[in-house]
């Protein structure tokens, strides 16, 4: 599998914020999100090649992993990396942009499926595989990266028009410009969760955190 980084870290997003995370980016993206953070992932050319074993390696004993990306689902690794994972007794959260088709992805209680729903300021939001609203459970989650009250409005609606069963955690855009963001959900009465991007609060763009 092509890897662009790896390092420890903690988890700046989602359910599992804070927790102390060790972090695998796989390169190769099938998107290109207008605000995207992370475009040294986006070519699988400048990853590195690994084997499974590799990357299992470098991982060790941590005990909670993210593979991110890029899109790992890109790699045909990435399910066996999965299947690796879980078998060692890890906790996994799985990034993904929320365009691939999830029923590769191992069925697991260890695993934690963060999917994205693209709004309409990361010019990506036609790119959805919609099917995959019916994977997602209590213990996964879906996110929206928020712009502007555009993309508010849009993710508002999509809820509404895609009732789903599992964690839904709005982020602005860039990390930081929290307050809009929680204003509108209160008013709104929206029933999601409202986070910010940890690392960019603690250690801004630099890459690797
Ligand atoms: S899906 Fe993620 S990695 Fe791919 S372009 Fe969008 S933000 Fe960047």
């Amino acid at each position: 599998m092509k890897v662009v980084e790896y390092f420890a870290s903690l988890q700046g997003e989602g359910i599992t914020i804070g927790l102390q995370t060790y972090f695998v980016r796989t390169a190769g993206c099938n998107l290109h999100c207008s605000w995207c953070d992370t475009k040294y992932a986006q070519r699988p050319e400048d990853g590195r090649e690994m084997s499974v074993d590799q990357v299992m390696d470098i991982i060790g004993d941590a005990h909670s992993v993210c593979v991110t990306g890029g899109e790992p689902l890109e790699q045909p690794d990435t399910p066996e990396l999965l299947r690796r994972l879980v078998a060692a007794g890890k906790t996994v959260v799985l990034e993904t942009n929320g365009s691939k088709d999830l029923s590769a992805v191992p069925d697991s209680n260890r695993i934690v499926i963060s999917m994205d729903i693209k709004c309409p300021s990361s010019g990506m939001q036609d790119r959805m595989y919609l099917p995959n609203l019916e994977v997602l459970t209590r213990k996964d989650q879906l996110k929206f990266i928020i712009a502007d009250h555009i993309d508010l409005n849009y993710a508002e609606r999509f809820l509404r028009e895609h009732p789903v069963h599992t964690n839904v955690i709005f982020s602005p855009v860039g990390g930081v410009d929290l307050k809009m963001l929680a204003e509108e959900v209160v008013s709104r009465r929206l029933d999601v969760r409202v986070l910010p991007q940890l690392h960019k609060i603690i250690w801004g763009e630099k890459k690797g955190c």
